[in-house]
């Protein structure tokens, strides 16, 4: 059996309770050793085998897979944040179908959430934004054309972009064809790590902001106008309003 485990964004104890059990039982760790914190390592058994997929490509880590299940071992396939997004385990799950291996996914707490905790502010503000985009700009991996940052930007809703941090200047380029250029932007670099950095700015000032700090990766990049202060009370909580475990006040 192998369990692919969110490791969560960087904090060895923002991984779940599951995934930790699932840790400390596995003979074998395959951890993406770019942004998972080797400290989770220290929760394995003695004895367990530790692999950093950092330095392996696909088939060196479904070779390790392979061999592991073979001999009836537990593996764990940590990566980091959620790994349902850009964690490149699809490609890895179909694999293992093919070979016959089962596996399972434990959810993590992803790095966008993270951000999102480290500013404290909530995404989905009543009146402002009722939606959150996950994105990123093009890379070595493309991005399809209709989801190009420009043809996001249009929604004026909550973003999260990530691996994105080398290419702020025209990502900002990109979220002005729509957004105002006061429009406020946080880039968290190493959300909840010990050396976790905030810049808060706006579209008009954050290329310079940025620079200054010298980040070039490992951020996550909120924008919208929930950073602001304004936005209408909830009404899952308004005293007037009923709902079906509570009676409004009249
Ligand atoms: N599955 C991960 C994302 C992996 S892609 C998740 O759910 O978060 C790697 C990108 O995620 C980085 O380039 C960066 O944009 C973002 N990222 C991952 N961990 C981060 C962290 N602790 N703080 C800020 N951004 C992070």
């Amino acid at each position: 059996m192998i369990a692919f485990v969110g490791a969560g964004p960087g904090d060895v104890d923002l991984i779940t309770v599951k995934g930790r059990k699932l840790i400390e039982e596995a003979d074998v760790i395959i951890y993406a050793g770019s942004l998972v914190d080797s400290a989770h390592l220290n929760f394995a058994k003695e004895g367990a085998r530790f692999f950093n997929s950092a330095t392996m490509h696909l088939d060196e880590v479904l070779d390790v897979m392979r061999i592991a299940d073979s001999r009836k071992e537990k593996v764990v396939r940590l990566h980091t944040g959620d790994p349902s997004v850009y964690g490149a385990i699809q490609e890895q799950m179909d694999a293992l179908e093919e070979m016959g291996i089962s596996y399972k996914v434990v959810p993590g707490v992803s790095s966008f959430s993270a951000a999102a905790a480290s500013i404290e502010r909530e995404l989905t503000l009543p009146g402002v934004s009722q939606t959150v985009i996950l994105t990123r700009k093009a890379g070595r991996t493309l991005v399809p054309e209709k989801e190009s940052i420009p043809s996001l930007a249009t929604h004026r809703a909550s973003m999260c972009i990530f691996l994105s941090a080398g290419q702020i200047p025209s990502l900002v380029e990109d979220l002005l064809t729509s957004y105002e250029p006061t429009t406020p932007i946080a880039v968290v670099y190493k959300a909840s790590w010990a050396d976790e950095k905030i810049i808060r700015s706006t579209l008009e000032h954050v290329v310079e902001d940025v620079k200054a700090e010298g980040i070039t990766k490992h951020a996550q990049i909120l924008v919208g106008d929930f950073l602001k202060g304004d936005y209408e009370k909830s009404k899952l909580y308004d005293k007037h309003f009923s709902t079906d475990f509570r009676k409004g006040v009249q």
